[in-house]
């Protein structure tokens, strides 16, 4: 019987001072398992010298490693889409290269997959975020207000650290949208998931990717992704401004007729039309954010463009066809 496998999908983009210990740290791990394994890192357009460190890695030629180079930086969902289209494992592996995230977990992972055949996924959650009080408090209410809107169901705090089977990782590759809301598309095609904690452990070298603007970026990624409900904004507004636009012509013709007022005017006037414009202008920015989304996906553009591709099993079979 052909002996279990496992993938590690690393993306990395300007890891160059992580990359060689994340590799002799996930060596260090998995060549004491039972189980095959193999690396696949992908440089995701990497400006510094992360691919010489990938390379050095690869001729080693002591662990099975696969480098899947693109022609610029696409995003580490495109980064992780390119992983799953190369991995062969069995379980299939998202771990980033920082070692934010232990191979120590994963390998615990691993072993609640082997030992639960009612889990098709192992996610881990950060128990203790060390990011700002502000972040934290608005990455909970993001996630509140999606659960809310959305039909599917985002757990809090759950990253994109996680163990598939095979099955999982299929259903993911099935679905071709360009824009890619990873945690979306893990929770979308379902299958059981297991949460297990962790807490990250600090940057090994080189700074984290995200800025609050792209985090903000993302979030709304995430929204339009996965919820219609912005949408529906425009309809609840308009029906409430034309309510008040009604109570307000009743209180002017009252005042007009019983009192004799004066209608009041510029004011009035300027503010209401300062507002309605106001209101009209997001609404048409919000449909834009999905129109822009359906023209790129209707370009049918790749999700990543390769430049280069080192793989070791490439390697064997050349080398078993010298032995021939
Ligand atoms: N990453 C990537 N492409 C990007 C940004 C990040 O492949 O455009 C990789 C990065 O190299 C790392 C992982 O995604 O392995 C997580 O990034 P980072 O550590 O910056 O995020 P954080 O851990 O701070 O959330
Ligand atoms: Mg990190």
């Amino acid at each position: 019987m052909n002996k279990m496998k496992l993938s590690l999908v690393v993306p990395c983009y300007n890891e160059e001072d992580n990359i060689r210990d994340f590799y002799h740290a996930a060596k260090h791990v998995f060549d004491a398992e039972e189980y095959e394994y193999e690396m696949i890192f992908i440089n995701d357009g990497s400006k510094d010298k992360t691919q010489e460190a990938l390379e050095s890695v690869f001729n080693l030629h002591e662990a099975c490693v696969v480098v899947e180079t693109f022609s610029r930086n696409f995003g580490k969902e495109a980064a992780i889409y390119a992983g799953f289209q190369k991995a062969t494992g069995d379980f299939i592996t998202v771990i980033d290269a920082d070692l934010q995230q232990r191979p120590e977990t994963v390998a615990r992972m691993v072993k609640i997959l082997q030992d639960n055949e009612e889990f098709d996924c192992v996610a881990a959650y950060q128990e203790k975020r060390q990011e700002g009080k502000l972040v934290s408090k608005l990455k909970d209410m993001f996630y509140k207000i999606i659960n809310r809107t959305s039909e599917i169901e985002f757990f809090p705090g759950a990253s994109d650290f996680r163990t598939f089977r095979r099955p999982v990782v299929d259903a993911v590759l099935s679905l071709p949208e360009y824009h890619r809301f990873s945690k979306g598309i893990f929770s979308w095609v379902g299958f059981n998931t297991c949460y297990i904690p962790y807490t990250a452990e600090k940057r090994n070298a080189g700074e984290t990717k995200w800025s609050i603007n792209k985090l903000f970026r993302y979030a709304v990624e995430g929204f339009i992704s996965y919820t219609t409900f912005p949408l529906k904004i425009a309809t609840g507004l308009g029906l409430f401004t034309s309510l008040c636009a009604i109570i307000y012509l009743f209180v002017v013709v009252i005042q007009k007729l019983c009192i004799g007022n004066p209608v009041p005017g510029y004011p009035t006037i300027v503010v209401l039309i300062l507002l309605l414009g106001g209101i009209q202008l997001t609404i048409l920015g919000i449909i834009g954010e999905y129109l822009a989304r359906m023209y790129i996906q209707e370009k049918h553009r790749p999700i990543y463009i390769e430049k280069k591709l080192l793989d070791y099993k490439k390697n064997q079979s050349e080398a078993e066809e010298k032995d021939r």
